[in-house]
């Protein structure tokens, strides 16, 4: 028997697939940034530090509320994994799932980096992408995707039986531990779904399967946030290089990438709206609940 068999249509199938499609959270809704104060912002900056991470591991780094941070392709096409944490409290990380439902499933500049509830409050705003061209292509595929997790040495046990130590999760583990001076395994779990930067990555049109395809970076290419608030990053070239083909593995092509840090002249940026956390009272209904 096939594994998804499919039970027989009813009657009115075709009236039901017809119900019209409504956006979830419809963008007009959501606050925007002012794109032109952070243009004129990036105007000014001065590139004040840089971290370089090697080929299939991470590195951890400090950004401070209102500096820009560029992730960058120096040698060759290279996926990156990133993590951000409030630089104050861990438990306050990026949060993919309400970002691709805010945004979609790929992200470029104007969109933000939306944090874990109660904050639920934007971490960090796309100011640049060079490659903000590729929109979707064909396949149905775009660039710096909110979909995937990230590599991680469970899931690879999972399928192939064996281990490999530097998925992404493991450097990124690794990364944090550093950061914060603790082993891998008692931060892992503060290591979470990523923004999949320079990954091309789509759903198959036949079996909406995620599909990853090589991605189109090139040396030079870099993506570019504002910081919203205090962070704490951490990014892992991924053992999958492009991800044109395979992870887990030493087998793919890998590249270091660079991570650069931006310095504003603060006074363009008087007038910001620096992000508080969220103002639900976080109740939760127990009171109603209580006087029924
Ligand atoms: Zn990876």
């Amino acid at each position: 028997m096939p594994l998804h068999q499919r039970p027989p249509e009813p009657a009115d199938a075709a009236a039901r697939r017809a119900a019209r499609p409504a956006i979830v959270y419809p963008t007009g809704t959501l606050p925007t940034p002012n794109m032109a104060m952070l243009e004129t912002a990036r105007q000014s900056m001065t590139r004040v530090s840089e971290v370089i991470v090697p080929p299939r591991d991470a590195r951890a780094f400090r950004v401070t509320r209102g500096q820009f941070f560029r992730i960058v392709c120096t040698d060759g096409p290279q996926v990156g994994d990133l993590n951000l944490w409030s630089a104050h409290d861990l438990s306050e990380r990026f949060f993919s799932g309400k970002t691709r439902a805010l945004h979609a499933t790929h992200v470029s500049t104007g969109d933000r980096l939306w944090s874990t509830m109660p904050s639920l409050r934007p971490m960090a705003t796309i100011s640049h992408d060079t490659l903000g061209w590729y929109g979707f292509d064909a396949d149905g595929a775009g660039i710096h995707d909110v979909i995937g997790t990230r590599c991680d040495p469970y899931t690879n046990r999972l399928l192939s039986g064996t281990d490999y130590d530097f998925c992404c999760h493991s450097n990124l583990a690794r990364a944090l531990a550093g950061a914060v001076n603790a082993e891998p395994r008692t931060v892992e779990h503060h290591v979470h779904d990523v923004l999949n930067v320079f990954m091309c990555t789509g759903f198959t049109r036949d079996t909406q399967q995620y599909f990853m395809k090589a991605s189109p970076v090139r040396p030079g290419d870099f993506i570019e946030l504002f910081a919203e608030i205090d962070l704490l990053g951490a990014l892992s070239a991924c053992p999958g290089g492009d991800c044109g083909t395979t992870h887990s593995s030493d087998a793919a092509a890998c590249y270091p990438l660079r991570i650069e840090i931006f310095e504003p002249d603060r006074t363009t940026l008087a007038d910001w709206p620096w992000p508080r956390q969220s103002d639900y009272h976080r109740g939760h209904g127990a009171d109603a609940v209580a006087s029924r």
